[in-house]
């Protein structure tokens, strides 16, 4: 079905979500942010805490690794991209909101139909899923990022790239760790397919 709304229109509808229960506990939804014409969209897990009070998505420590992969790897601003997640306010293991979790099967379902509307608007060229909950969802599979990173899936027709979270990098060593030379390999088939230049 055609989707005659714009993004702006759909951010204002989110805005007033509360279709599951992160709406009690979120101090800002983060509905993503970016080019109303990307070429690439970024799909991570959901808003952590830096991310819930300001209302951005990866303006965290993660965030300023995917911000250097974009900036100084693509060689493009997070301007030419759009970045989002699969849930749009902050999952939290429990009501003092220390620690982040993945979103459960019911956030996912209430709010997954929103992304789903952001790709019919926004059709990015390529998809980056960023970890194994925006993976297993694009791709409708059960298998996790270790052995699907790097491998081309497709979602209605656009190509799809999954590697690893910024954060599960950063969890594992970050600039020093293989796995960020992994996602930046993942990140290279991108901008082949997408025709830029790779710097030496
Ligand atoms: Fe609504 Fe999604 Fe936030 Fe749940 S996570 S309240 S469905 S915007």
């Amino acid at each position: 079905m055609k989707n005659n709304k714009t993004i702006d229109e759909l951010k204002i509808e989110v805005e007033s979500c509360s279709r599951c229960k992160l709406s009690t506990t979120r101090k800002k939804i983060v509905f993503g942010e970016g080019s109303s014409t990307p070429s690439i969209m970024f799909i991570g897990e959901g808003p952590g805490k830096n991310e819930d009070l300001q209302g951005r998505p990866f303006i965290g420590r993660s965030g300023e690794l995917l911000t250097r992969i974009i900036v100084n790897g693509m060689g493009i601003s997070r301007d030419e991209v759009f970045i989002t997640n699969i849930v749009k306010c902050r999952p939290t293991v429990d009501m003092k909101m220390i620690k982040d979790r993945a979103p459960d099967p019911s956030e996912l379902k209430a709010c997954t139909p929103f992304l789903l509307e952001q790709l019919e608007i926004l059709k990015p060229k390529v998809i980056v899923t960023l970890g194994s909950p925006a993976t297993k969802f694009i791709l409708k599979t059960t298998i996790g990022i270790t052995k699907m990173r790097g491998i081309w899936g497709e979602y209605m027709g656009i190509p799809v790239m999954p590697t690893f979270h910024p954060s599960y990098v950063l969890r594992n060593g970050g600039d020093k760790s293989p796995l960020k030379k992994n996602v930046w390999e993942d990140i290279k088939k991108v901008m082949i397919l997408l025709n830029m230049e790779i710097p030496e």
